[in-house]
């Protein structure tokens, strides 16, 4: 490790300063053609990188990813994409104290405690809601973030610092973008239509993507409120400015500090809602990280069916069983985003609500406005698996 220094000396001529970066912990949700395009150079600057994605690797990812590969491991599965890019930063960073972390889990599945103590979010999910889920987290957290996006040759992406509430936020650009699926997606047939994700875009805006953040890490806000298009085919960029959106739906206002909490996920919902209003809310409300699905209409006939799940668990519109088409009725889908006093849900565990352990319980007042904010314990070993370079 004699030359370990001498490795970042071009880093630091450039105004670049390794020590912020070995500093800076970096989520990337989605490894897909985003994900595994930002590897390679993360684990060159030595960021300290989490990889978010519950997805195997496929043969068709091969094509537009440097370090996805489809060797089964020792019990026959295929590897998980999130896993294969934590050990390929590990593999290729110069830094002698280098770990990555996993989780093969939808990015909806951690847990706002954990994400809170990140310093940026690279997100390359090819799913709308969960893009917006996101983009909602990052601002709400304060958290730098970044969405990209791939229609080949181009690419681009949206930066957002997230510094202050009343910064430009990705909403004020895409403001119809929901965080929930509306629930007819989950009845509509899947286009089977291929996306021709090339590397070249995806590597190319990836790197300009890094280069944002980087940038934000150094307080330098160029790319706060742009948005970078990158088209291969024309050969040229831009980056285009935004403005706060008057009408904004999006969270221009911050989370509290957390406050911790001696129950745990297995406490009832009603607890935090107790705690709440002995912290004065006179009509606390306790708010999802995700809609809860108490029911859908059944696929086939119409029926109410029970669902009882965080919306981004549930993947297709369930199917009543046996029985099934016997009935003409066309149920209502039933999904809650808050639960108050009064709503059977407050009996529920936090956990069967979605709010697990490092859970953040976000209860608003319906009167007041007034805000708290209660995490509950856990370990973040059991959120993310870690590489060190001894056991790459
Ligand atoms: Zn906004
Ligand atoms: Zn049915």
């Amino acid at each position: 490790m004699a030359d370990f220094a001498a490795t970042y000396e071009c880093l630091r001529a450039a105004g670049r300063d390794p020590d912020v970066l070995h500093g800076k912990r970096l989520l990337v949700a989605g490894c897909g053609n985003a994900g595994s395009n930002a590897t390679l150079t993360l684990a060159v600057l030595g960021v300290e990188a989490a990889y978010v994605d519950p997805d195997s690797v496929e043969p068709k990812n091969l094509a537009h990813s440097p370090f996805l590969d489809v060797t089964p491991r020792p019990d026959g599965t295929l590897p998980f994409k999130a896993e294969l890019l934590a050990r390929a930063h590990v593999a290729h960073s110069r830094r002698p104290d280098q770990v990555a972390h996993w989780a093969a889990a939808p990015l909806q599945a951690i847990p706002w405690g954990v994400l809170r103590t990140f310093d940026g979010m690279l997100v390359g999910i090819d799913d709308g809601p969960s893009r917006a889920w996101a983009a909602r987290v990052g601002a709400l957290l304060g958290i730098p973030t970044i969405v990209a996006g791939f229609y080949p040759p181009t690419g681009n992406f949206v930066a957002t610092s997230n510094r202050d509430a009343d910064s430009p936020c990705y909403f004020c650009l895409r403001p119809t973008e929901s965080t929930t699926r509306a629930s007819c997606s989950l009845y509509a047939t899947a286009v089977g239509t291929v996306n021709p994700a090339l590397q070249t875009a995806a590597a190319a805006t990836m790197n300009v993507a890094i280069e944002a953040m980087t940038r934000f890490w150094h307080d330098d806000l160029r790319y706060d409120g742009h948005v970078f298009r990158l088209d291969l085919g024309e050969g040229c960029g831009e980056l285009t400015s935004f403005r706060r959106y008057v009408d904004c739906p999006g969270p221009h206002e911050r989370l509290p500090e957390p406050r911790p909490v001696a129950f745990d996920a297995d406490a009832p919902a009603r607890a935090v809602l107790d705690l709440a209003r002995a912290d004065g809310l006179r009509s606390p409300e306790l708010m999802l990280p995700s809609a809860y699905v108490v029911s859908l209409p059944c696929r086939a006939c119409g029926r109410e069916v029970p669902v009882e799940q965080p919306e981004w668990m549930v993947r297709t519109a369930p199917c009543c069983g046996s029985g099934c088409g016997a009935s003409g009725s066309t149920a209502m889908a039933h999904i809650v985003e808050t639960v108050s006093p009064t709503n059977p849900l407050a009996d529920r565990l936090l956990r069967e609500l979605g709010l697990g352990p490092l859970a953040l319980c976000v209860v608003e007042d319906a009167e007041s406005g007034g805000v708290r904010v209660y995490e509950l314990p856990g370990n973040v070993s059991d959120v993310f698996h870690t590489v060190t370079r001894s056991e790459r």
